[in-house]
Order: structure tokens, then sequence, then C-alpha cells
């Protein structure tokens, strides 16, 4: 895997340059926001590590125009603890994942190799989360023989929540995405389907697999 660490502290940076170098990892390291958009749209890296608060452009504004710019590599945003705007606003700007600082070096480790499988190649077979499956072709939705049927618009949701199984989703992400027009009647029509989805993907009995993440939006995973 190849990744890009941009981060301005040089203490932090070096530490995670070699920590990473250690576990096998290509590491580019750059220190400002101009220098890594530059890399990011130059090289293919598997991962960018992305600081918020940057010389030269702030994170947020990097990661949206990197993403801008066709960059695929996943992002992981490196956040204030606890600064809840500041993930709902890294998800926006199109980050996969974020870490709050200060971290253990193990979590890092751990969320790149996650990172790392998840891919972005095309799916073959059904998309699946457990026993949950949708298939792209037929629009069978499935959970184990059970079959379940769903509005258009359910699965759409559930659709666009398969596509980034693992990943948190904000209720604007689900907006655009699902939506897909200027809806003008607020983010609690999200709240609303993702209650309806859930009654009909999550019976009595069955593993639960669609997450609230407080204060941030929905994640389907088989764990939380
Ligand atoms: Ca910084």
């Amino acid at each position: 895997m190849r990744i890009l660490i941009v981060e301005d502290e040089l203490a932090l940076a070096q530490t995670l340059q070699r920590g990473l170098a250690e576990e096998h990892y290509a590491v580019d390291v750059v220190s400002d926001g101009r220098d890594a958009l530059d890399y990011a749209l130059a090289a293919p890296y598997d991962v960018i590590i992305l600081d918020v608060m940057l010389p030269g452009m702030d994170g947020f504004t990097a990661c949206r125009r990197m993403r801008a710019g066709g960059v695929t590599s996943h992002i992981l945003m490196l956040t204030a603890l606890n600064a809840v705007d500041d993930r709902v606003q890294g998800l926006d700007s199109g980050a996969d994942d974020y870490l709050g600082k200060p971290f253990a070096f193990k979590e890092l480790v751990a969320r790149l190799r996650a990172l790392g499988r998840r891919g972005r190649d095309v799916q073959v077979g059904p998309l699946q989360v457990a026993d949950l499956t949708l298939d792209e072709t037929s629009h069978e939705v499935r959970r184990s023989d059970r079959r379940i049927d769903l509005s258009p618009l359910e699965f759409r949701l559930l659709h666009c929540l398969l596509r980034h199984a693992g990943q948190v989703l904000t209720r604007d992400n689900l907006l655009d995405q699902v939506w897909n027009f200027d809806y003008e009647g607020g983010s609690n029509v999200v709240d609303v389907y993702v209650r309806y989805l859930r009654r009909k993907i999550e019976v009595p009995g069955e593993l639960k697999v669609l997450h609230t993440v407080r204060g941030i939006g929905y994640k389907l995973a088989e764990v939380e």
C-alpha cells in the first residue's frame, strides 16, 4: 500500500513515517495543504492521511479539491478529538474515515488495513453485509432466505449504504446521493426513511446491521 501523510507537526509526521515504513507501507510525507493536493493529483495513493489544520490550505479544502480533481484514494482525516462538527465536515468534504487526535498508532494501522480491504473495485455478485444481500441486477434484497420488499426510495437508500458498507454516511451525504435533487424538507426525512428501512431489514432475532452513529449519521456494517 502506498500512503501519503499530510501533517505539519514534524515530530508526529516523522513518527508516523517511521512506524508505517516498519509496517511495510510505502510512505510519502508533506506538511503543506497545497503540496498535499499536488502529490495526491500526481500519484495513485491507496490512502491519504490528512490533517485538518495545515499551512497553505486546510485539510477540508484540500480534501474537497482532491475529490473534485478525481482523486479516488481513501482519505483518512485527522480531526480534533470529540469535535463532531469537524468529523461531519470531513466526511462531507469527501473523506472516507476520520481519526481523532491524539490517537494510538495501533488504531491508525487498523484503520489503514480496513481502508485497504475496502477497495473501490467493481463488485462481483450481490452487495452484502452479514446475511443481508442486494442483487444489483435483479434488485432482489434478502436476509438469508427471507425476501425483503422495499419501496424504490428504500431500495436506493439501502443500495447507497451497502455501497459504502463500513463507512459512516452523514444525513447530507445520504440526501445528496439518495434523494438526488434539491430537497428542501430538511434532513430529518433521512431519519424517517432509515426507520422504515430498519423495520424491513432487521426483524426481531436478526443481527443489527444498520447502526446510528450519534451526532453524525448512519453506517451499515456487521459490527457497530
Ligand atoms: Ca496540523
